[in-house]
This record gives C-alpha cells, structure tokens and sequence, in this order.
C-alpha cells in the first residue's frame, strides 16, 4: 500500500487568482515559493504525492478543459525538472451543489482510490481552505490547513518547513 499526500492546488503549488477568478493559461500559473522543495522532499520520505483541485470555472465556462489540461501538464513537467513528482492530478469541474466531489465532499479521494492502493492511516490531506481540511477529515486522513492557526483546527502551519517536521514526525 502507498503513502499519500494528497495536496490542494490554488493557495498550495501556485499562487491563488484574485477572488471570483480562475487561472485560465500557463502563463498565468505562479508557483509558491518552495513548493518543488516540499514535493521533492515529500517524495523522498516515501510519499507519493496526488493533487485534488476544485476547478468550478469550467462549468462557470470561465476555463476550458483544454487549458487545464495543458497547465497541469506544464505543471507536472517543471516540478519534475526539479525532482518533485505529481503522481496523479484529480479535477473537479462541477458548479456547487451538482455533484459529489467538490471539496469538502470526498469523491476526489475516492476517485483516488480507484488507481491507488492507498494506506489511509499513512496519508494526508494539504490545503489552504476550511473545505480541504473538512474534505481530508471525512475522507479519515490527518489534515493539515496551510495558513494562520485557526482555533477550531488540529494542525495549522503557516510554512512548509514546519509541514515537512510535522509530516516526518508522524511517518511510519
Ligand atoms: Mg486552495
Ligand atoms: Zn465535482
């Protein structure tokens, strides 16, 4: 069975678009500081690495398929330029309220399990929003929010290297 980290892309691997926008192109598409560092480092303590996006500006026809297509290819193909492996993406496209895998409903991860042997007790969930911590909980896996510490949540950090201790303290 595989370790997972299962990440959140806006506001985790790429910088987010202004509110109520979408990155649309590649070249729009800003990674954060450090993340291939993190990916890289993830993969090293064993740990494949699988993103789970919502993506509701296609159904709001604000991005095409194509385009996301294209810019999670180029994304995959530059974090491998720097050793940091994406083993598999996971989209949801859907509006709120059409379907079962917008985070925080879990049909992303299960979708995940369909191709992945996934050890749940080993895995865990990155994200920048209350949804992919709520998401990665009801799914069962520990849960990390990347950002300022919130009160009604376990595990806060607001910088990777504080993720990759907390990561490295819990890996079995
Ligand atoms: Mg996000
Ligand atoms: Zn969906």
């Amino acid at each position: 069975m595989d370790k997972i980290i299962f990440l959140d892309r806006d506001g985790i691997i790429n910088k987010k678009a202004e509110e109520h926008d979408y990155i649309k192109s590649w070249d729009e598409f800003e990674f954060i500081d450090g993340v291939a560092e993190f990916i890289r480092d993830l993969n090293i303590m064993g740990y494949k690495v699988i993103v789970v996006t919502n993506q509701r500006g296609i159904a709001l026809g604000k991005l095409s398929p194509y385009n996301l297509a294209n810019i999670h290819d180029k994304m995959k193909e530059s974090l491998k330029s720097k050793n940091a492996y994406i083993e598999d993406i996971f989209v949801c496209s859907h509006d709120i309220g059409e379907c079962s895998c917008r985070k925080p409903d879990i049909g992303l991860f299960l979708q995940a399990e369909e191709r992945h042997d996934i050890d749940k007790s080993k895995s865990f969930m990155i994200g920048d929003n209350e949804s992919d911590i709520l998401a990665g909980m009801r799914y069962g896996i520990k849960s990390i929010l990347f950002g300022k510490k919130k009160d009604n949540l376990l595990y806060c950090y607001d910088n990777f290297i504080d993720i990759l201790n907390f990561i490295s303290r819990h890996n079995k």
